[in-house]
C-alpha cells in the first residue's frame, strides 16, 4: 500500500515570521493523521520551519534545487546546503520553474539524478497546459516529460521518487480536473513508468494530483483508485484549510 502525501507548495510566500506562526497552528491539528505531511517552503524560510515542525510529524522540503554539486551558478541552492538545513524533500520541475526559469525535461533529468545522489526525495512534477489538451496532446507531453525526466535512472532509483501531475490549466485557476481525469492521466503515468521500469517499481512509485486541490474537493481524488496524494498550492496557505485537506475523510 502506498502512504498518502499530503504536500503542500508555499511558492513565494510566507517571512519566517508567518510560517511560524502558521506551523504552529497546523502542528495540533494533525498530530494524530497517519498520513505523510509535507510543506516545501520559500529557501529563506527552511530553517525557521524546521525548527518549528520539531516535535510532530510534519516534513518540510524545498521547490527546486541545482543539478550542481557547487560552483559558480549565482541565485541558485545546491543539494548539500539543503541537506544542511536537513530538509529531506525537494519538488523538482513546477510548471512555473518550467514556463518562468528555463526548466526542461533535460534539466529536470540532471536535478533528479542530483536529489537521488545526496538522498533527497524528489517530487517530480509533470502535467500538460491548456492548448496541449485541446490539441489532444496530453499523453504525448507526459510520456516525454517521464521517459525523458526517468533517463538513466536505475529501476531502485525510480522506485523512490514521487511523481505529482499537476495539468497547468489547473494551477491557481479554482478548475480542477475531474478525479476521474486525474485518475486516468495518473494510470497512464504509472503504465509507463511499469514499462520503463518494472510494474512492481511502478507500484511503490507514489503519484500525486496538483491544480485547485482545497479541503472540499481533496476526498473525490483520493477515493480515486491511483491518486496517493496531493501537492497543493493556494490551499496549503491557511493552516486551518491546508488540515482540512490532511484529514480528508475516507
Ligand atoms: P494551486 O493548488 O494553487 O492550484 O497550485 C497547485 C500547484 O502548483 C502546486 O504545486
Amino acid at each position: 500500500m502506498r502512504k498518502p502525501l499530503i504536500a503542500g507548495n508555499w511558492k513565494m510566500f510566507k517571512t519566517r515570521q508567518e510560517a511560524k506562526e502558521f506551523l504552529t497552528e497546523l502542528k495540533p491539528l494533525c498530530n494524530d493523521t497517519s498520513r505523510e505531511v509535507l510543506l516545501c517552503v520559500p529557501f529563506t524560510a527552511l530553517e525557521t520551519a524546521k525548527k518549528a515542525v520539531r516535535g510532530s510529524k510534519i516534513k518540510i522540503g524545498a521547490q527546486n534545487m541545482s543539478w550542481a554539486d557547487e560552483g559558480a551558478f549565482t541565485g541558485d541552492i545546491s543539494a548539500a546546503m539543503l541537506l544542511d538545513i536537513g530538509v529531506d524533500y525537494v519538488i523538482i520541475g513546477h510548471s512555473e520553474r518550467r514556463a518562468m526559469f528555463g526548466d526542461t525535461n533535460q534539466t529536470v533529468n540532471n536535478k533528479l539524478k542530483q536529489a537521488i545522489k545526496n538522498g533527497l526525495k524528489p517530487i517530480v512534477c509533470v502535467g500538460e497546459t491548456d492548448a496541449e489538451k485541446e490539441a489532444g496532446k496530453t499523453q504525448e507531453v507526459l510520456y516525454k516529460q517521464i521517459i525523458d525526466g526517468f533517463d538513466g535512472l536505475t529501476e531502485e532509483e525510480a522506485a523512490g521518487t514521487i511523481v505529482a501531475y499537476e495539468p497547468i490549466w489547473a494551477i491557481g485557476t479554482g478548475k480542477t480536473a475531474t478525479p476521474e481525469l486525474a485518475n486516468n492521466e495518473i494510470k497512464f503515468i504509472r503504465n509507463k513508468l511499469g514499462k520503463r521500469f518494472s510494474d512492481k517499481c511502478a507500484n511503490k512509485i507514489r503519484i500525486l494530483y496538483g491544480g485547485s486541490v482545497k479541503a472540499a474537493n481533496f476526498a473525490s481524488f483520493m477515493a480515486m483508485s491511483d491518486i496517493d496524494g496531493g501537492l497543493v498550492g493556494g490551499a496549503s496557505l491557511k493552516a486551518k484549510e491546508f488540515a482540512g485537506i490532511i484529514n480528508y475523510e475516507k
